[in-house]
């Protein structure tokens, strides 16, 4: 309530989040979290039963106070398919800026509720230019371990795959990687790959084979709540405020720092605000949230110290998506499992690495659908925007050119040995690339830059950043493995020195 004193707050429920309530209130100390987003396992079930609708049905439950969706596959066979909807605190957002849409998970568990769950610890090889200043060898000797360790992270049953129709889109992924040289190989996720092959018997009921994922998995999928939060809050020691959107932070003249929060209700309207006092105060909100937060909190008086290394060395991991058309003989299922389960690796050679993804149409398609990761060198900065109040991005949409370039050293050479052309009907009329938007923000409060090199706060004592924004745009592969195993090498650091 307004007024409340707490030893520690955290700002968004997310992995750094998570990562770091779970270890303070193993190390005994009191955690408050707050959330903008819903707490899902509460909210009602919609009109199909279900908390989360499907990838082919979204609705009111799917987008953040949004009056139309934004679905990332805006067109089928070159008609468009968003549709009006009521503004709602929907489980993901599509937050646009001037030359990017970038997506993210809204509710307690953070991206962990929308992602496809792939959990890829990236080759020891690339990670000096992923986290310069950080010890390799620590991280995959210690930090990585626990990290898939407590993420849950497992593999597809090998001989499952081969038999299943739910990956034939997956096997004919292999053969036209396999066909071309390139490296095919499967990729690790955090579903329960048990819960998914009794889905295939028909013993339980189905999520990832009933084209669930971005707006939500109803089962199977281990999302921080049955993770990281559900060991955190059974300490005791975390308690949790969903709807509250922290506003700002600032020095109490009686030590800590005095925090606002606005609780809103599921319209977005402000219901009340309070401020709260909290001795130390982790920045939890994502690259994105916590980007915005601090550059504005800068610009405006609240934080003055921070250094100009805040809101730089933004970057969208390269992401890029595209389709090709297959011919006849070579279906990819009218049943497909969301959960992607495989890659295409030709990151040391073109700079690219490409999932290979589902397209869970209910019907047979002749698609292949890939999102590529690229190793892109733009990097883009957030600004206070003293006009609109609003924080700017200075991504150019032209950037994503070298992505596609990138991308195009896998999917060129594939079409020209399978004599397949890309499809143009998925983005918009003629449109073969998707290069609109970005799963994987990263950066903005970049380790060792605007922090230390642990996280806390070049300017102010006891304020850290413990999330995506520590990473400086890139991470080679699918991004949260690296978030969850960095936040854990620093939060066993902060413990043990400034506790
Ligand atoms: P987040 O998980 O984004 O958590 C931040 C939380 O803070 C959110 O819950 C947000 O609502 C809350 N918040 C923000 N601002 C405020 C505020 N002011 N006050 C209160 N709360 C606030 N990554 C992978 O590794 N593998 C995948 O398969 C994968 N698939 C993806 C698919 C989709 C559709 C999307 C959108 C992302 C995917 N990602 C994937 C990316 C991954 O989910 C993110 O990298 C990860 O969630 C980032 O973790 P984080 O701790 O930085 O922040």
């Amino acid at each position: 309530g307004n007024g409340a004193q707490v030893p520690v707050l955290v700002i968004g429920t997310g992995y750094g989040g998570s990562v770091a309530a779970l270890r303070l209130a193993q190390a005994g100390i009191d955690v408050h979290m707050v959330e903008m987003g819903q707490d899902w396992a509460t909210v009602a079930p919609g009109p199909d039963g279900k908390i989360h609708p499907k990838v082919s049905a979204p609705d009111y439950r799917s987008f953040w106070m949004r009056t139309r969706t934004k679905q990332p596959l805006s067109n089928f066979l070159g008609f468009p398919i968003d549709k009006d909807v009521p503004k709602y605190a929907g489980i993901l957002d599509a937050e646009d800026f001037a030359g990017i849409s970038v997506y993210q998970g809204r509710g307690v568990g953070g991206g962990s509720l929308v992602n496809g769950g792939m959990a890829v610890t990236p080759k020891r090889e690339n990670f000096g230019a992923i986290l310069p200043s950080v010890d390799a060898a620590e991280m995959y000797a210690t930090y990585y371990p626990r990290a898939n360790a407590a993420l849950g992270v497992g593999s597809v049953d090998p001989d499952w795959f081969e038999r299943t129709s739910y990956y034939q889109y997956s096997r004919v992924g292999r053969k036209h990687a396999q066909r071309s040289g390139f490296a095919w190989t499967f990729v690790p996720d955090v579903y329960d790959w048990d819960y998914m092959v009794a889905e295939d018997n028909g013993s339980v009921p189905k999520s990832a084979l009933a084209q669930e994922v971005i707006y939500g998995n109803n089962y199977g999928k281990k999302t921080l709540q049955k993770t990281y939060l559900a060991q955190a809050t059974a300490t005791g020691k975390v308690s949790i405020s969903s709807l509250h959107r922290a506003t700002s932070v600032r020095p109490a003249a009686t030590g800590g720092y005095d925090v606002v929060l606005e609780q809103i209700n599921t319209a977005g309207d402000v219901v009340t605000t309070k401020t709260v006092n909290a001795g130390k105060v982790f920045f939890a909100a994502g690259s994105v949230g916590t980007s915005k937060l601090l550059v504005k909190l800068k610009a405006t008086g609240a934080l003055p110290a921070l250094n100009s290394q805040v809101g730089q060395g933004w970057g969208d991991n390269g992401n890029v998506m595209v389709g090709r058309a297959n011919h006849m003989w070579d279906p990819t299922g009218d049943v497909q499992s969301t959960i992607p389960c495989s890659g295409i690796d030709n990151w040391d050679a073109g700079g690219a690495f490409a999932e290979v993804a589902p397209l869970p149409a209910g019907l047979e398609t002749f698609a292949s659908f890939y999102l590529a990761i690229t190793k892109t060198q733009r990097r883009a900065a957030f600004s206070y925007n003293s006009t609109t109040g609003a924080v700017d991005l200075s991504w150019q949409t032209a950037w994503k050119q070298d992505s596609i370039t990138m991308a195009k050293t896998i999917f060129d050479k594939i079409n020209k040995t399978e004599g397949t052309i890309y499809r143009t009907d998925l983005f918009g009329t003629n449109k073969i690339w998707g290069d609109h938007l970005t799963y994987h923000p990263l950066g903005g409060a970049v380790l060792n830059q605007a922090t230390d090199n642990y996280g806390r706060l070049r300017g102010y004592d006891g304020l850290y950043v413990i999330d995506g924004s520590l990473i400086p745009g890139n991470t080679s592969v699918n991004p949260f493995v690296t978030i969850t195993a960095l936040a854990e090498r620093n939060i066993e650091r902060i413990i043990a020195t400034d506790l």
